[in-house]
């Protein structure tokens, strides 16, 4: 294991010292060179459970295990219940010491934990948004910071609005430091926005409120565009592309159907179908897009009509560790950093970071490191979409090496020895290279015959 560590390190050098910023790229004498490689960081799904304490009765620990034992509580969690406050704190502290130049970051929402909707409240949940926006400013007073809300960010858990509310007021107010006027104005107003990353770059991003398009929200039963958002977003990637800006999509709940189950859409189909042909049309503007929710590590590519990929789709895992009973997998904790060419803004690679929950409970210390490097672990060019739909073939191939490396990432290495079975592997698949309903299907029934399941 020991020279297992050091060969990783050896490569992270070598990634390092070929991408990572801050690095004399040009001879001295010349006026200092736009670096080669932008980075930013991706959070997600932090649900910090604030009543998570160490004590005897396992059924007491957190109030996210719903009264069922926590299985193995430390200082850092247990996989019974929602992140404790310690080790939030680990993943921003690992993001603060490591050193990595990042132009800003991503946070894609789900704040507040899994408790029954009676055990929070309006003010809870603010209250722990506000802790988590005041965590996050103190540690990092210099870094633009784009977040998104999730369906946990708001009370009760689903429901979010079209219309304003106290919720959207509250991020609003709390946010005011990362966002400018316009971001603030349609965030208070229906809980999304867009920005420029900053003024000396070309590049948008564009907050989402995805939330909308859940299926649990009754709020926007039967709504053809809740809170116009789909108006908004047309329009504002039309402006983009006038503008020959790039554009990055960040949002809580993703596109595109869920990799563990069958036909399963993770927002409403009809929300879903909509927002791929949005994404299609703009495919030019758009240069990446990131998602949460689903607390696992997944890609997708978007294909146009005729089956080219357009655009890659990255989903990150979640800081929480949390399942729920009936699970027998969940993942550890996970955060992540993404390189981007800062001419155009196109994803050059991902390097996803990971704590392993039991070893840091066992040692008492988050010992935070890299779990995978996206170009490398699968040797692939980059993360663009054809390199990604190319790989999502290799997938496909009965056996595949990198499936099964990519199946154990799913779950940011929290058991090896999980296996996918063909039916699994066929919705795994299926998800990663198919987001509309036509194409999804078709994938499914040639897999189905090809395979005899
Ligand atoms: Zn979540
Ligand atoms: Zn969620």
């Amino acid at each position: 294991m020991a020279l297992l560590d050091a060969i990783f390190c050896c490569l992270l050098t070598i990634w390092h010292c070929q991408r990572g910023l801050g690095l004399p790229l040009a001879p001295s004498g010349f006026q200092s060179p736009a670096p080669a490689v932008g980075q930013f960081w991706h959070v997600t799904d932090l649900h910090l459970d604030p009543t998570y304490h160490i004590t005897d009765d396992l059924t007491k620990v957190c109030a996210s295990s719903k009264g069922i034992n926590a299985s193995d509580p430390g200082p850092f969690g247990d996989v019974m219940c929602d992140s404790p406050y310690h080790l939030i704190l680990s993943a921003f502290d690992f993001i603060k010491n490591s050193e990595q130049e990042a132009s800003f970051m991503i946070w894609t929402g789900d704040s507040p934990p899994h408790v029954p909707v009676h055990e929070l409240s309006t003010d809870r949940v603010i209250s722990v948004i506000a802790n988590m926006t005041t965590t996050i400013q103190s540690l990092f007073p210099n870094l633009q910071v784009f977040p998104a809300l999730g369906n946990h960010d708001y009370w009760p858990q689903d429901q979010l609005p079209t219309f304003t509310s106290k919720v959207y007021s509250a991020v609003a107010n709390l946010w005011k430091p990362w966002l400018d006027e316009e971001a603030i104005h349609t965030l208070r107003k229906g809980g999304f926005y867009s920005q420029k990353v900053s003024t000396n770059l070309n590049l948008r991003i564009i907050s989402l409120n995805t939330n909308l398009y859940y299926g649990p929200d009754v709020v926007t039963l039967n709504e053809t565009d809740p809170a116009n958002q789909f108006e908004w977003l047309e329009s504002t990637l039309n402006i983009s592309q006038q503008n020959k800006e790039k554009v990055y999509i960040i949002a809580h709940i993703p596109v595109g159907y869920l990799p563990y189950s069958m036909s399963t859409t993770a927002m409403r189909e009809y929300y879903n179908e909509k927002l791929i042909d949005i994404f299609r049309k703009y495919s030019n503007v758009i240069a990446g897009q990131f998602y949460g929710h689903t607390h696992r590590d997944s890609i997708m590519v978007l294909s146009d009509k005729k089956g080219n990929p357009i655009n890659s789709l990255f989903v990150a895992p979640a800081v929480t560790p949390v399942k729920n009973a009936l699970q027998k997998q969940t993942n550890n904790p996970g955060i992540r950093l993404f390189q981007y060419d800062p001419h155009d803004y196109t994803l050059l690679d991902m390097l996803q970071y990971y704590l392993n929950l039991t070893d840091a409970n066992l040692k008492g210390e988050a010992n935070w490191k890299p779990e995978y490097i996206l170009t490398q672990t699968y040797d692939i060019e980059d993360l663009q979409p054809k390199s990604l739909h190319g790989l999502a073939k290799q997938f496909a191939i009965p056996d595949s090496k990198k499936f099964i490396k990519y199946y154990n990432y799913f779950f940011v290495s929290y058991d090896s020895s999980v296996i996918c079975n063909a039916k699994c592997k066929a919705f795994q698949v299926c998800a990663i290279m198919n987001l509309d309903h036509k194409s999804y299907v078709d994938c499914l029934k040639q897999y189905y015959v090809r395979h005899n399941l």
